[in-house]
């Protein structure tokens, strides 16, 4: 491990403390009232080192790590924004206030895609609510220890599982339920532990989950999907259990199964200082693989330029573009979102900027109810304008990669705004309240 001084120590900064840092002085008055506001409704959490080294506090509204991870005023719906400053002005009871906030949490989508109603897998009959199962192949796992972040994006489609309400948690204590659904399911090649962030874990007890898994043949992969290499990369160099987190990393590597990094990638700014490089150089040095993924928003890196950077700065620092993603239909989608067509354009002006080795990325990809939904391109058919789209991803496989069309609208941000571009189409629109309508999927198409 490398020593670390003060400054290398974990800081957390919330709604409670941002107050005390030098900071919160520089910023106008109506940019601290929306902080305040809107950060009880979606959660709010950076740290020191993001505050410190990453955001330009001369120009903060324009910065991407400031939009990131601080709560904006156009988060919320006007009267959303009305609705918690009455009950602040009034001096409401907590109850009154918790039931505001409540209110408008709900208002705001807080499971997208069936999250938790259709992918729920089950052991022996029991349901385990801390695992999804959507694709054949892949399990997703969100450890109960692993369910918070090193700070907070603002967009996140998970802000659900940050609020504090229970009901609303993946958590799972049971690794050994994750080992025997694996044993039961020799289908699933790839295990995806996610959260929250699990790297926000102690090694000793992330250890506890790989240990149970680490003989189970059938499985080829271990993905760990992580945004600390952006948000505190100190975890893979000064944190006192850094190192040996890289030992285990190599021990996962030693057992013959591919370890795989899915590092979430926002901005270049992210791989600018030294300590980010530093942790990318040890991940790497174990055997890892580390891939970058993002959703593309606005106010972050909704242009070309930044896209081209990051990918390229990533290939030459050793890491392999994977997915550029559309922003989710959850939380503060509208403040982020773009239309779909605006996606496209900056992902294929960004492609173009590029050598051939960073061009293993893939997008937009929406990951919505039926699947991931590529995003292929605008098109004609038949003089009609149309998106030409694909899945890559689907619950039902047999969808994989067949292209079809929506009508095109230039003012769609999500798949469940398209509508068939003919009725050869229909089988690929498949929503939550669809299922189980099963002509609606390969029997559909094969009619076709
Ligand atoms: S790091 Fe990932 S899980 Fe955590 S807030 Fe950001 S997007 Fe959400």
């Amino acid at each position: 491990m490398i020593q670390a001084d003060q400054s290398q120590r974990y800081r957390a900064i919330t709604r409670a403390t941002i107050a005390k840092r030098p900071e919160w002085q520089r910023l106008p008055r109506d940019l601290r009232e929306a902080i305040e506001t809107v950060s009880l409704v979606l959660p709010f959490r950076t740290n020191a080192y993001l505050v410190e080294e990453l955001i330009d506090w001369d120009n903060p509204e324009d910065d991407p790590i400031f939009q990131l991870t601080f709560p904006q005023r156009g988060m919320l719906e006007d009267d959303q924004y009305a609705r918690v400053r009455d009950a602040l002005g009034r001096d409401a009871e907590k109850a009154e206030l918790n039931e505001v906030v409540n209110d408008i949490r709900e208002e705001l989508n807080p499971h997208p895609a069936g999250q938790m109603t259709h992918n729920v897998p089950h052991v022996d009959g029991e349901p385990i609510p801390g695992m999804q199962h959507k694709y054949r192949e892949t399990v997703l796992f969100f450890p109960s220890h692993g369910q918070t972040c090193h700070a907070y994006c603002t967009f996140c489609f998970r802000w659900a599982q940050f609020v504090g309400d229970e009901s609303l948690k993946f958590a799972n204590k049971e690794a050994d339920q994750l080992a025997r659904y694996l044993r039961q399911h020799p289908e699933v090649t790839d295990v995806l532990f996610t959260g929250g962030d699990p790297m926000i874990m102690k090694t000793r007890v992330f250890e506890r989950y790989i240990e149970q898994i680490l003989d189970i043949e059938s499985v080829r992969t271990i993905r760990i999907g992580t945004k600390s290499l952006a948000y505190w990369p100190q975890r893979f160099v000064t944190d006192p259990d850094a190192d040996d987190l890289l030992r285990l990393y190599e021990r996962i590597v030693d057992s013959g199964k591919h370890l795989a990094v899915m590092a979430h990638c926002s901005h270049p700014v992210e791989f600018s200082t030294d300590v980010a490089r530093d942790a990318i150089r040890r991940v790497r040095a174990t055997g890892a693989n580390i891939r970058m993924q993002s959703p593309v928003i606005r106010h972050v890196n909704d242009d070309a330029g930044t896209w081209a950077d990051m990918w390229s700065t990533g290939v030459q620092l050793g890491l392999v573009p994977y997915y550029m993603f559309v922003e989710r239909d959850t939380g503060a989608k509208k403040y982020f979102d773009m239309p779909l067509v605006r996606c496209w354009n900056i992902f294929r002006n960004a492609y173009q900027r590029v050598s051939g080795m960073a061009r293993t990325v893939r997008g937009p990809s929406m990951s919505c109810f039926p699947g991931k939904c590529h995003i292929l391109g605008v098109t004609e058919i038949g003089g009609r304008r149309a998106f030409a789209l694909e899945f890559l991803q689907a619950r039902e496989p047999d969808l994989v990669r067949r292209p079809f069309f929506a009508k095109y609208d230039p003012k769609a941000t999500w798949y469940d705004q398209l509508e068939p571009f003919s009725k050869a189409d229909e089988p690929f629109f498949v929503s939550p309240d669809d299922r189980p309508t099963a002509e609606l999927t390969v029997e559909g198409l094969r009619s076709n």
